[in-house]
């Protein structure tokens, strides 16, 4: 269906440059139910503009479109000549390692061609307009000359804003200054969370990350963009006073390696920029807007099964990466009935190669596999983790990936990427790629967010962008804050991908003895609660083999069959910086929901217990017991939800 839908835009845009002299400068792309819609008009002075309108309010206020290339300046001086039939686009399509297993939507597409004021295409613009989000993407035009035609470009700037009313309030992360924090590394998308801030600002003057997350007077409005391949950069958002405006990578990251302007094949589309808007924050949690309009870009190599995980290092750091740490790790794994142990840095030195072999044939031997890390560099950092030089390259990461399928290694820990630009994207893409062909699933990490990335490439695991577990290793205020994550990674990071936050400690200390080390402030429920609420279908769970003796039984058996890929999700209910409740499915269809508190004083609130029936009995994990409950005629459960606490009801 979209396919030919693609075809029949793709000659109205010939057509359309013949046409011309409309002159319109208003149009509507409305959802299907009516209630959403992108308003398209063009300013006297000849600028092309969008607003998003829910119901009659505003939630995006006139932002400019236009982009400036090494072709030409496309930002002002231009009229809309064409617009295309609008189109209703359906589709349906099912993943194994995202969010939810089965999606669908129902959407309307149009296309808009602009002309330069030399009376030349300049770019056309498709709207996609469904009952929740808005995207939008241009398609930039080979452009006549008389020397020859122009069939390539960089694309120096885009206007693409988004102008947010008076009065709204922001929940976003400000971008990391390129090539500083450990070894050069970031930028790595590992900055808190300003909750309910002010517009204005400008981050810590390099602008914001995505997903950003506003409250506007009458909605909230998520920002992100989807699509991202070796044939765009990646972007973030730089602010000034209520327009946050799309800019670049910059000049400094990757060690000054690489444009901050992407190079264009011409024609080319450009990634979808996307707004998601809901009255509450149940459509920002659940949207699929990241998929809905990518394409798989290779085929899987083989089924790849996706599961639970120990990682030794969050709880004993670099001193356990040796043999009989990680083959202690591999037993935990057993125990616990999980399928894999992530082997972190430096076992290329401590353990070595042939001992990894043995290593991961001792995993075989009891149904466990290995994931590996490796460092990305390169050239753009000095983080001195090995193995290093073995990803960047392709005849040298081929090479490594032939040793680790013969090795009967499951998958990859990437490392210290720390740069948008489209050759770091570039980069990515062939990771993963070079990974399915020798069956190995990737997780990234000191990297960026994936952007549609679960559809596109199927060996996709997840991205570490956020602050996660290593930092309560390394920060007692992390631990301090640390329930604050939990209120809103799970709809706003997670809205948009997977995310590898490796949690659910139950240590109540960072450290082998579990004497020493940052204190853990937040509950044993908590762990469980975080073990649902924050999703990627391979989780590095902190557990340690003297949990299986030190921790509540209840709390171990619980993480023993906690599933790691799910069916669906539904938000219930949260303030993001206060609390958070919300349900998964798992792929039998049995729902569990899971609450945080982050609040200094407990949280006294009612559950929606409609997921369930009438007199079923349930679980209700609370207050550091597990005790059965039955779903009341009302279907709703009174619960105190302790400070730094979790509930979980399945
Ligand atoms: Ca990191």
């Amino acid at each position: 269906m979209k396919n030919i839908l693609l075809t029949v835009l793709a000659s109205t845009v010939t057509a359309g440059t013949l046409l011309g002299q409309t002159d319109a400068n208003h149009y509507e792309v409305t959802s299907p139910d009516s209630k959403l819609k992108a308003v398209i008009t063009r300013t006297a002075d000849g600028k092309i503009q969008y607003a998003v309108v829910l119901d009659k309010d505003t939630v995006m206020q006139p932002s400019d479109l236009g982009l400036n290339t090494s072709i030409g300046d496309f930002r002002s001086g231009l009229r809309i000549v064409k617009a295309s039939e609008a189109q209703t686009v359906n589709d349906s399509y099912s993943l194994t390692n995202g969010k939810k297993k089965d999606f669908s939507f129902s959407a309307n597409e149009q296309t808009f061609s602009i002309q330069d004021k030399d009376n030349r295409p300049a770019w056309d613009i498709t709207f996609h307009v469904d009952n929740n989000n808005v995207a939008f993407r241009y398609l930039v035009h080979q452009r006549k000359g008389r020397g020859g035609d122009r069939m390539a470009c960089l694309v120096n700037d885009e206007s693409s804003e988004f102008v947010l009313p008076v009065g709204t309030t922001t929940y976003i992360c400000p971008q990391m200054t390129p090539q500083t924090g450990f070894a050069r590394t970031a930028p790595s998308y590992e900055t808190y969370y300003e909750y309910g801030a002010e517009m204005g600002k400008n981050g810590h003057g390099r602008g914001y990350t995505f997903p950003a997350l506003f409250k506007t007077p009458s909605a909230w409005v998520m920002l992100c963009e989807t699509g991202v391949d070796g044939n765009y950069c990646a972007s973030r958002l730089e602010c000034k006073e209520n327009h946050y405006k799309v800019a670049y990578p910059e000049a400094t990251e990757f060690g000054g390696v690489g444009t901050s302007a992407p190079g264009l094949m011409l024609p080319a589309y450009t990634p979808w920029r996307t707004i998601t808007v809901g009255r509450d924050l149940a459509p920002i949690a659940e949207t699929s807007i990241m998929w809905d309009l990518v394409k798989e870009q290779y085929k899987p190599s083989q089924e790849y099964k996706f599961g639970k995980s120990t990682w030794s290092w969050v709880i004993r750091m670099d001193n356990s990466c040796n043999f009989d740490e990680q083959k202690e790790y591999i037993d935990l794994a057993a125990a616990l009935g999980w399928q894999f142990v992530l082997v972190d840095a430096w076992w290329d030195t401590k353990i070595g190669y042939d001992k990894m072999k043995e290593l991961s044939a001792y995993g075989a031997s009891k149904g466990i596999g290995l994931f590996l890390w490796y460092n990305s560099n390169g050239y753009w950092n000095d983080a001195p983790q090995g193995p290093r030089g073995k990803m960047h390259r392709m005849i040298d990461r081929r090479k490594e990936m032939q040793w680790l399928k013969e090795a009967g290694i499951k998958g990859l820990k990437v490392d210290f990427v720390g740069s948008d630009k489209q050759q770091t994207i570039q980069m990515y893409e062939d990771i993963l790629a070079d990974a399915n062909e020798y069956g190995l699933m990737v997780i990234f990490h000191g990297c960026t967010i994936p952007r549609g990335w679960e559809r596109m490439y199927p060996n996709f695991v997840a991205c570490e962008a956020a602050r996660v577990s290593e930092n309560l290793a390394f920060s007692q205020h992390d631990n301090d804050i640390e329930a604050l994550a939990a209120t809103i990674l799970p709809i706003l990071r997670n809205a948009i991908g997977n995310m590898d936050f490796g949690g659910s400690t139950l240590n109540k200390h960072y450290s082998k003895n579990n004497q020493r080390g940052t204190e853990r402030k937040t509950s044993d429920v908590y762990a469980l609660a975080t073990a649902v609420l924050f999703q990627s279908p391979v989780q590095n769970f902190a557990l340690t083999p003297n949990n299986l003796t030190d921790a509540p039984a209840w709390a171990v058996d619980f993480m023993r069959t906690v599933p790691t890929c799910w069916k669906d999700l539904k938000w219930l209910q949260g303030t993001p910086g206060k609390n958070l409740v919300m349900a998964r499915q798992d792929l039998e269809g049995k729902w569990t929901i899971a609450g945080v508190n982050a609040d200094k004083v407990p949280f006294k609130t009612k559950i929606d217990l409609s997921l369930f029936e009438v007199g079923q009995q349930l679980s209700l994990y609370l207050n550091n017991e597990v005790k059965t409950i039955k779903v009341n005629k009302k279907k709703t459960i009174e619960v105190i939800i302790p400070s730094n606490g979790g509930v979980v009801i399945k």
